[in-house]
């Protein structure tokens, strides 16, 4: 992930600084246009950059700097504070309830990733507890309903659309009807997408969004765009009220900063990035706990939220009473890397922990990772019940 190789270049940068026998005006310099570079490279805006150098020339205290042992804490404090400041996306105007009928509609251009990032919306709520469905009121693009017919079949989601129709609105009253019958709580409407922002593609999703009263817009926009972001979120949050941003392909591309600093740069409020083509490629974004992973200071809270929802609650005293015994037996080495397997792709699960950044657990490693502990399993399976029980 491109991000992964930001954070490590300004974790670089910051170790080269405090390994500095004296710490002054030049090496602090050289720190920080490394960091800028670096920013530079990601494709963070140049007036962003330059204003974040200033501030932390401004915040760090080079006489405390050059006394304190613990000078790249100190750094990396200033650090933090800042990307902070520069992501700060502000906050959603919705967010849906559990048991609270809502309808959260989704709009973009074709191709960023839309359709695919409603069913990544709605396997997130649903293994949240919430009862989610997809409504595809994509009539512009062949094939639309198709693919969100074989996501929504595969994550098991209830699904309504038509081959027929060709009025979207006529769609999107009657899957949001039939599904509040139905008592689901997040009723999420796909939109169609157009080429280029033109009057039609707007007009379609204003007609859209006044039939069906949604609670909350979300606009999925391509990472791929960097800077450009900022114009394409302005455009169509003039539109439609955007109540939250989705930025998707975080994973492969080196503009991902520049759209994510661009985006923010909007106050329009992100919620989640997408980092995949799977259905868990799909992070929440929240800014400190982003910034903290990208700098390999960890997510303790997030990985916490991970156990909380992989290890049901009831198992977790047990677990704990076992290995506090030491009889670590191969069935409960079973259950752990089922567990692992559970809590999503192991990249995004390691990058929560202090010290390691998502830099060292490259995309194909994971998947390779993955393999093995799957392969670990097979095995396992093939042994007699006491022979797991010894082990
Ligand atoms: P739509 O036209 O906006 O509905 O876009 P689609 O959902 O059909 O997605 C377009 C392409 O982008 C598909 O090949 C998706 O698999 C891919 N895609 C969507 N989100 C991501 C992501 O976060 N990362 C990557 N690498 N690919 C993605």
């Amino acid at each position: 992930m491109v991000l992964a190789q930001l954070g490590g270049s300004i974790s670089r940068a910051l170790a080269q600084m405090s390994n500095a026998t004296v710490i002054d005006e030049k090496v602090l310099n050289e720190c920080l246009n490394e960091i800028s570079r670096a920013l530079l490279q990601a494709d963070v805006q140049f007036k962003m950059v330059r204003d974040m150098q200033a501030n932390i020339k401004r915040i760090v205290n080079l006489e405390a700097l050059a006394a304190g042992t613990n000078k790249r804490r100190i750094m990396q404090q200033a650090v933090f504070t800042e990307l902070c400041t520069m992501l700060d996306p502000g906050k959603p105007s919705f967010t849906p309830k559990k048991g609270k009928p809502s309808v959260v509609m989704f709009v973009g251009l074709q191709g960023s990733g839309k359709t695919t990032t409603c069913t990544k919306y709605a396997y997130y709520h649903q293994k949240k507890g919430f009862k989610p469905a997809l409504v595809c009121a994509d009539t512009f693009r062949a094939g639309a309903f198709d693919q969100l017919k074989q996501n929504a079949t595969k994550a098991k989601i209830p699904f309504y659309g038509s081959y027929m129709e060709s009025d979207p609105v006529k769609i999107a009253v009657e899957g949001v009807e039939r599904f509040k019958k139905e008592n689901c709580d997040l009723i999420i409407v796909d939109t169609s997408g157009r080429h280029k922002q033109e009057a039609a593609l707007f007009e379609e999703m204003r007609q859209v969004s006044e039939a069906t009263k949604p609670d909350l817009v979300i606009f999925v926009m391509d990472s791929s765009i960097g800077q450009a972001a900022f114009d394409q979120a302005q455009a169509f949050k003039q539109s439609v009220s955007v109540g939250a941003v989705i930025i998707t392909k975080m994973d492969g591309h080196a503009k991902g900063g520049g759209a994510l600093s661009a985006v923010a740069a909007t106050k329009s409020p992100v919620i989640f990035i997408g980092t995949g083509e799977h259905i868990d490629e799909f992070e929440v974004f929240d800014v400190k706990p982003f910034v903290s992973r990208l700098l390999g200071m960890g997510d303790w809270a997030g990985f916490m939220d991970k156990i909380h929802e992989v290890v049901p609650t009831d198992q977790q005293p047990e677990l704990l009473q076992k290995l506090s015994e030491g009889s670590f037996t191969l069935r409960l080495m079973y259950e752990q890397f089922q567990n692992i397997l559970k809590m999503g792709p192991i990249g995004q699960v390691f990058s929560m922990l202090p010290g390691f950044s998502a830099e060292l657990m490259p995309k194909g490693h994971e998947k390779e990772s993955q393999a093995k502990i799957k392969r670990y399993m097979t095995m396992m399976d093939s042994m007699t019940d006491a022979a797991q029980i010894l082990s």
